[in-house]
């Protein structure tokens, strides 16, 4: 389905990432796994397991777009697939909020994703393209000491829906993914009651796999997904929030 496409995913030595470069490699991408630089040994691994390249960069770094979209050009002439899944929880109520949880939080999950984006496609993007963003159903609903991470996620869904009509003569589709609560290392760091709780609020009553979502993003990726655009698809086993 994907063979030749080399495909970018940042955030993927661990959690969503991690399976949905798995899955996109098992099509025949060629997956550049991105990650921070102090996560080296972590993304050498997965990249390695499946046959893909490393990319270090901090994506919130001012630095890093012009340097992400430099690098994918000269080492691989394109990139047909973006996967924008690094993110982070910065998890306090607004009272208690310091500047620079708030501003971590929009930097990665948000700001990074719009400006990478802006860089590759002035570069190594190519035309009839894929661009699945991570989003999260605390991104429709909003939730209890996530108002930073709540707004960033948000922010996705109005972003993806410009992009998309921005996109379309280019034949590239821009698409959103709003997992509920998925076992991750994200998640593992919520408190055990919440935690529970998180992972009865959904119909299936348990917890989701990082590989349900990489499911989800492997069928945006392909070319039989080409009349879906500027959509959110909620990968939640049902989940009650912002149902
Ligand atoms: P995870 O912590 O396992 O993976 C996140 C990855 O992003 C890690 O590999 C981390 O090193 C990387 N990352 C963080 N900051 C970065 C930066 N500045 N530069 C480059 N890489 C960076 O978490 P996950 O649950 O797999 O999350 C993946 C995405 O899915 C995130 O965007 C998250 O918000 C979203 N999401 C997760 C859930 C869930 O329940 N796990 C629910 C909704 C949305």
């Amino acid at each position: 389905m994907t063979q030749a496409k080399t495909v970018l995913i940042t955030g993927s030595s661990s959690g969503i990432g991690k399976a949905t470069a798995k899955l996109l490699a098992a099509e025949g991408a060629h997956v550049v796994c991105l990650d921070r630089p102090q996560d080296d040994e972590l993304c050498s691994k997965v990249a390695h397991e499946i046959g893909g390249s490393v990319l270090l960069a901090d994506v919130s770094d001012p630095e890093s777009p012009a340097k992400i979209a430099k690098d994918l050009q000269e080492r691989f002439g394109k990139v047909d697939i973006v996967i924008h899944n690094a993110g982070v929880t910065r998890d306090k109520t607004l009272a208690r909020m310091k500047k620079e949880w708030w501003d971590q939080a929009v930097d990665i999950n948000l700001t990074a994703v719009a400006r990478i984006t802006d860089a590759l496609l002035d570069g190594p993007m190519q035309d009839d393209g894929r661009i699945v963003c991570l989003s999260s159903v605390a991104g429709i609903a909003g939730n209890m000491g996530q108002t930073n991470y709540a707004a960033s996620k948000s922010g996705i869904i109005g972003l993806v829906q410009a992009q998309a009509k921005a996109l379309a003569k280019r034949g590239i589709t821009v698409n959103a993914i709003a997992p509920g609560f998925i076992e991750t290392r994200l998640t593992a760091a919520i408190p055990v009651v919440i935690r529970e709780g998180g992972r009865r609020l959904s119909n299936l009553g348990q917890g989701g796999m990082p590989q349900d979502v990489g499911e989800a993003i492997t069928f945006l990726c392909s070319p039989g997904a080409v009349g879906v655009s500027g959509q959110v698809l909620r990968v939640c086993g049902g989940a009650l929030i912002g149902a």
